[in-house]
């Protein structure tokens, strides 16, 4: 591969919990834990777990919009990780996202003009108010939307429309890099297929490379070129997605993907059911943090020795004692 537009190595994200009078920290909740991968330019990473895996505080530290504790993150060859407040802004320009619940991302009592435009003015995009406006009708054009729709709020619209709105605003910068952070799962199952569709169109005309979060294999199959599987803070499988898909390595793999419904009503397949739940961050499980839900881990193996991603076959990386 040339030299990746992105690259994430050993990214470590802790949270303090604080107690008591004078609001000590108390504990830490471990939300991403040595998280390291490449993407292309052109590519999208589908990044997947359940939730409070560390998936979107991965995406968040990525664009700095939450501080990593440890750890680099490269774009286009510059540390991102050590840039000051004013080379961060300029980069805010290359590196967008785009936030889940759309109403509680758009400013209520802004106009979507105005929350298009935002971006434009911050970054001095454009020299006058004709051009201004001309760039918020093209933005909307691009989404689907209409002119006249740029005087309205966000609550005259609905879920799918907002989401447009906020994948307008990120595209306003003409960034490389967008965060889609959980971008349909507020979304009607109809609607999903509509936004998924539109982000696909926008990557092809625009040269966009994506990160693309969820919480379920399904909605990621068709837009990602990989799909990196997250449990509680660590990458456990990385691997095309015909490779996930179809040979998945990791049990935890194995157990998201029976779950995933197959449309052809002649193919069966088992359902995994995983015992308990998915043990705190705060205090996650030593060695193979899965070895507490693992159907064939062995112990004391598993409890005590982390396994490190390594590559199975090419391009396809589990961190598994027994499956690597
Ligand atoms: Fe299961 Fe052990 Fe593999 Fe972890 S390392 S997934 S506990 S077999």
């Amino acid at each position: 591969m040339n030299e990746p537009l992105l690259r994430v190595n050993n990214l470590v994200k802790n949270f303090s919990v604080r107690g008591g009078l004078l609001a000590r920290e108390v504990d830490k909740v471990h939300a991403v834990d040595g998280v390291s991968f490449d993407l292309a330019a052109g590519e999208t990473m589908g990044l997947v777990g359940e939730s409070g895996c560390g998936k979107s505080t991965t995406g968040r530290c990525i664009l700095r919009l939450i501080e990593p504790t440890a750890g680099e993150v490269w774009f286009e060859g510059k540390n991102v990780t050590g840039l000051g407040s004013n080379e961060l802004r300029a980069l805010a320009r290359d590196m967008q996202i785009i936030f889940q619940d759309p109403y509680a991302s758009l400013n209520p009592r802004m106009t979507v003009g105005a929350i298009i435009g935002e971006a434009l003015t911050i970054h001095k995009l454009t020299k006058s108010r004709r051009e201004f406006e001309d760039r918020i009708v093209e933005l909307l054009e691009t989404v689907g939307l209409h002119a006249d729709h740029m005087r309205r709020f966000p609550h005259e619209f609905s879920g799918g429309q907002r989401q447009r709105i906020g994948i307008a605003r990120a595209l306003a910068v003409s960034p490389k890099l967008i965060v889609c952070d959980e971008p349909v799962s507020a979304l009607d199952v109809s609607i999903q297929a509509q936004v998924i569709n539109l982000l696909e169109d926008l990557q092809a005309k625009f040269s966009l490379t994506y990160i693309f979060i969820a919480h379920d294999l399904s909605v990621v199959e068709h837009i990602s070129n990989r799909v990196a599987v997250m449990y509680l803070g660590r990458i456990v499988e990385i691997a095309s997605s015909r490779d996930l898909y179809t040979n998945p390595l990791h049990p935890y793999t194995e157990a998201l993907l029976s779950a995933v419904p197959i449309p052809d009503p002649e193919v069966k397949r088992q359902r995994i059911m995983l015992q308990g739940d998915v043990p705190s961050p705060i205090r996650p499980p030593s060695g193979c943090h899965f070895h507490t839900r693992c159907p064939i881990r062995q112990l004391p193996l598993c409890s005590t020795e982390r396994p490190e991603l390594k590559q199975a076959t090419d391009g396809h990386w589990v961190a598994c004692h027994l499956r690597g």
